[in-house]
């Protein structure tokens, strides 16, 4: 984002990428459209976390780029090596946080109050529903603010029973949110034709990666853009004063070592990936890492909370079969919908309905002998006996997810490893992350909503429900992929690392435009407040340089 806005203000932006070149649209690339049978494995997974098929080019393991765990602790780090990021693969669930959630501690007294609200931050998001497209409802909920949405598709049979199934136990349900064009908008970008594979990387542009709808049209309009791929930055360089003169970056074509000067230092590289940068930035005005006087860069990292369960729908076997295509996530969602006064846990979690007739591929059907059971028929089976069972199951299973928010603690945090390096010698990240019982409480909360929507829907439950030894089914920190909150912003210099502007307190001419300055998660994904803060952030950029401050 803030690529484009400072290129549209006609600033000169070297972009630093470590990934390579990556454009959604580039047959070579293209996974969009194959067949299952094209793959030998039928696009189960060999490298990547999701399928063979899914564009992450990385996961949470990522070849040459290890990270450790400290005492016990959890985290897992999902890193995409490529232009646009993660975001060339994303779920596209693009939520604005409501006002409540940027001032918690008010209700809660639980981590910190942001310094800013949502009325700072209400134009960017219009803003950036207006630039990216994004489909939904207006719904005049306070929590859930409205935007400028495209029209949502329809939603398909498994979300109607959904739908009445959580309106039976008071659990609200409105169309989804997400950054996919249900209609034009442009010249440049197509419109969704729901071949319900946007974890591929869509070829026509209708969902929201960074590089499709923000540097490639900044390329477009003239702006001064100079991609530097395969450039892993391993620092932010500063002059004898401390403020920075530009980044190190190791090209990992020749493994040489290059330096790219700059008036201002803009990190957009995640929340880990930019704390570790800056912890690798020391210098004599630095000693313990670029703008960390306050000994904070690194902590209160946190991730969503997250759990699932699914369940076999009786009424949706042996379906008649009709065109069911969608876009590729789910049309309908429930908000947060209760109040925490009579709970055991703070803060709120959205749920996420998943099920339908997509392409049958690797895993399909999860385990029919499994499912059989339910109906009293012969387990295990192969050849046209497996084939039946998987035309009569094939849509049965429906699954909901609970995403929710965490509290950010001080001690957990990610910091330098000192005795371990990357392929390129540049030391790498190590986590301290424990969950507390709060998060614990909230995904037991989590089943109870699950059990009972799935058991409205006729379902029969599949697996066991998780106890307190497993929490619940607390999935480990970093699995939901929401990590956030590793510079955090304030007013204070001595309790946070960036102010408002996300400009460091320590270094006025770094900012950090990822979701490290975040305070606090709310119950909804991050990107799109990424994205909105990146570009108030952009607008004071360019305000100081028109006041000739860098
Ligand atoms: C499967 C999946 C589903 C998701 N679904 C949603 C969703 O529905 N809604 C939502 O809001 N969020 C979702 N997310 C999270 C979302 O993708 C992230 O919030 C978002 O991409 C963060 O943007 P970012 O630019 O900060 O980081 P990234 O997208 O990770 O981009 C960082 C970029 O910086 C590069 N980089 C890192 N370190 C360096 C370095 N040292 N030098 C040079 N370059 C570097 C990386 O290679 C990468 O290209 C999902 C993530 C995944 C993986
Ligand atoms: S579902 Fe729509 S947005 Fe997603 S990849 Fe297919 S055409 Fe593109």
């Amino acid at each position: 984002m803030a690529t484009k806005a400072l290129a549209d203000a006609g600033l000169k932006v070297a972009v630093v990428e470590a990934g390579p070149f990556f454009d959604p649209a580039d047959p070579k690339t293209q996974t969009q459209f194959k067949w299952p049978y094209e793959s030998p494995r039928r696009g189960a997974n060999t490298q990547r976390a999701f399928g063979e098929f899914d564009m992450a080019y990385g996961g949470w393991d990522v070849e040459g780029e290890p990270y450790n765990l400290v005492n016990g602790s959890s985290f897992h780090w999902f890193r995409s090596r490529m232009l646009g990021g993660r975001t060339n693969h994303w779920g596209k669930i693009s939520l604005r946080f409501g006002p409540r959630d940027f001032k918690s501690k008010d209700r809660d007294g639980l981590g910190e109050n942001w310094p800013i609200g949502y009325e700072d931050l209400k134009p960017y998001y219009d803003k950036v529903d207006q630039l990216i497209g994004v489909f939904g409802s207006k719904e005049n909920m306070e929590t859930e603010p409205d935007g400028f949405f495209l029209p949502p598709p329809k939603p398909r049979l498994h979300e109607l029973m959904y739908i009445n199934a959580a309106r039976k136990s008071k659990v609200a349900v409105i169309p989804s949110r997400l950054s996919i064009l249900t209609k034009r908008i442009n010249q440049d970008r197509g419109v969704c034709f729901y071949c319900n594979q946007c974890s591929r990387s869509c070829s026509i542009y209708a969902d929201f990666s960074s590089g499709s709808c923000l540097i490639f049209p900044a390329q477009k309009n003239g702006g001064q853009i100079d991609l530097f791929v395969n450039a892993m930055v391993k620092n932010v360089n500063v002059d004898k004063n401390g403020r920075a003169t530009g980044v190190s970056f190791i090209n990992k074509t020749d493994n040489k070592e290059y330096k790219l000067k700059a008036k201002v230092v803009i990190l957009a590289a995640s929340a880990c990936s930019s704390a570790r940068i800056l912890l690798n930035s020391k210098s004599t005005a630095h000693p313990n890492g670029l703008g960390n006087s306050s000994n904070l860069v690194g902590r209160y990292l946190h991730d969503s909370t997250g759990s699932d369960r699914a369940a076999f729908i009786p009424a949706l076997m042996d379906r008649k079969r009709y065109n069911e295509d969608g876009v590729g996530g789910m049309h309908v969602y429930s908000p947060w919908w209760l109040d925490n006064k009579n709970l055991d846990f703070p803060r709120g979690y959205h749920l996420e309905v998943w099920g339908g007739m997509g392409m049958p591929s690797y895993g399909t059907g999860f385990n029919l002998d499994d499912l059989n059971k339910h109906l009293g028929l012969e387990l295990g089976g192969y050849g046209n006996r497996l084939r039946e069972d998987v035309k009569r199951f094939h849509g049965a299973v429906v699954g909901i997810s609970g995403r929710g928010e965490a509290i950010a603690r001080k001690d957990n945090y990610c910091e330098i490893d000192p005795s371990t390096v990357d392929q390129w010698g540049i030391p790498v990240l190590r986590f301290h992350y424990k969950w507390s019982d709060f998060e614990i409480n909230q995904a037991k909360h989590m089943h109870d909503t699950f059990e009972e929507v799935l058991t409205n829907m006729g379902g029969k439950l599949l697996g066991d429900r998780p106890g307190k030894e497993k929490k619940y089914g607390l999935h480990n920190p970093g699995l939901i992929i929401h990590e956030v909150g590793t510079t955090r912003m304030g007013d204070d210099p001595k309790t946070s690392v960036v102010n408002r502007f996300e400009q460091m307190h320590d270094v006025d001419n770094v900012f950090i435009v990822d979701a490290g300055p975040f305070l606090s998660q709310a119950d909804k994904n991050p990107t799109w407040t990424i994205l909105a803060l990146a570009w108030r952030t952009s607008d004071y950029i360019i305000n100081e340089f028109k006041k000739q401050n860098f």
